[in-house]
């Protein structure tokens, strides 16, 4: 049996009659950029996150860093992130010409909320906080650390959609959630897209204005702004997704409580859930000192693998401009030398799972 480490077309399959319909639906509505299924996804959305604005953009990057621009965060400014994270996370920061400076993660992947306060100097502006692989971090503290250093708090939502923390959905603690809908993540589209969510009317309006040219009103601009809007087509096709969120989270919370019941080898270290925290398995990430050697065995029984992410941020050559040396974050590093994400798609058939669970155990 051949397994992917992802399928995104039985996603697709599971509910393909209605992403069809609606994909003709706006093809023929001849309304494709800023129209009613926008504008219908956004209320959607910030209703699901139990925020008060949700405003649609073209990516999980430009979430990010418009976000920063909005809050007025860039050259000369800190902000705080994990080290182990996606490097769009970092970006979202650099772009703006900020500087990141990087902590260690905790257990259960994401920052380590007692390493950030020695890293706060008198340039620190923002913590970004990650909820990475699909789990929650934890915002008791951080948010507690935030509101004493007086910092704005961003959340990079791209892989935790419906993940909460003590019942309150990520994204809603901070200034500015951050979200993606890449194809891979929990809640996909089938292109690009992204979106931020907040709380405050003036943020909100200020990245509604930012994302289309500066302008609200067609051709009168009020700042320099950028072209970043989620498409109609996306929007609709999210919006069917959306609408199936919580059996695709329990389907992909069944595949995971199996995993975590029936993987059983010395080797492989399985991940935890933080208490108070929910996790809504964007990734199942294992870790293991034999990485290499499992990666080669599980290929010859075709069963593929990716690792999220080989290289830390700092040790990519994009950042060398930090001059952040080798060694300097030991957990981060040794992370990124022994995760590994074993396949999880929604619409994974039980045979599939078995044999990756089978093959996983006999592993020598
Ligand atoms: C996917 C991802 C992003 C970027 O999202 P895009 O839509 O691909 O730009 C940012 N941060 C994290 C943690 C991600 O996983």
């Amino acid at each position: 049996m051949k397994i992917m480490p992802n399928r995104l077309d039985r996603g697709f399959y599971l509910y393909q009659r209605e992403f069809e319909q609606k994909a003709l639906e706006v093809l023929r509505s001849g309304w494709y950029i800023l129209g009613r299924e926008v504008s219908s996804f956004e209320e959607e959305f910030a209703a699901y996150t139990g925020s008060r604005y949700c405003v649609g953009l073209a990516s999980g990057l430009d979430a990010l860093w418009i976000a920063f621009r909005i809050l007025g965060i860039g050259q000369g400014d800190e902000v705080i992130v994990q080290g182990n994270t996606y490097i769009a996370s970092v970006m979202g920061i650099t772009i703006n010409g900020a500087t990141p400076v990087f902590v260690e993660p905790d257990e259960y992947y994401n920052i380590n909320a007692d390493k950030i306060e020695e890293k706060i100097t008198e340039r620190t502006k923002a913590i970004l906080v990650v909820h990475l692989y699909g789990q929650a971090s934890n915002m008791a503290p951080i948010m507690d650390t935030a509101k004493r250093h007086g910092l704005r708090v961003v959340e990079d939502c791209a892989q935790s959609h419906g993940a909460c923390f003590q019942g309150q959905m990520t994204g809603t603690f901070g200034d500015i959630g951050c979200f993606s809908f890449y194809p891979s993540k929990n809640l996909g589209a089938f292109g690009d897209g992204g979106a931020i969510v907040t709380n405050d009317p003036k943020i909100a309006g200020d990245v509604r204005v930012f994302r289309n040219y500066g302008s609200e009103k067609r051709y009168y601009n009020q700042v320099v702004g950028t072209n970043s809007r989620l498409d109609e087509l996306q929007a609709g096709l999210l919006r069917v997704r959306l609408s199936h969120m919580k059996e695709l989270e329990e389907e992909k919370r069944g595949f995971c409580e199996r995993y975590l019941k029936e993987l059983k080898h010395p080797d492989l270290l399985l991940p935890g859930i933080r208490e108070g925290a929910t996790h809504i398995w964007h990734q199942f990430v294992i870790r293991t000192e034999r990485r290499q050697e499992l990666i080669n065995y599980l290929d010859r029984n075709e069963i593929g693998t990716i690792i999220h992410y080989p290289i830390p941020p700092h040790l990519s050559e994009a950042y060398q401009y930090l001059n952040i040396r080798e060694g300097s974050l030991p957990i981060t590093e040794k992370y990124a030398e022994t995760v590994l994400s074993i396949p999880l798609y929604n619409g994974m058939t039980a045979d599939e799972q078995q044999y990756v669970i089978e093959t996983l155990n006999s592993f020598q």
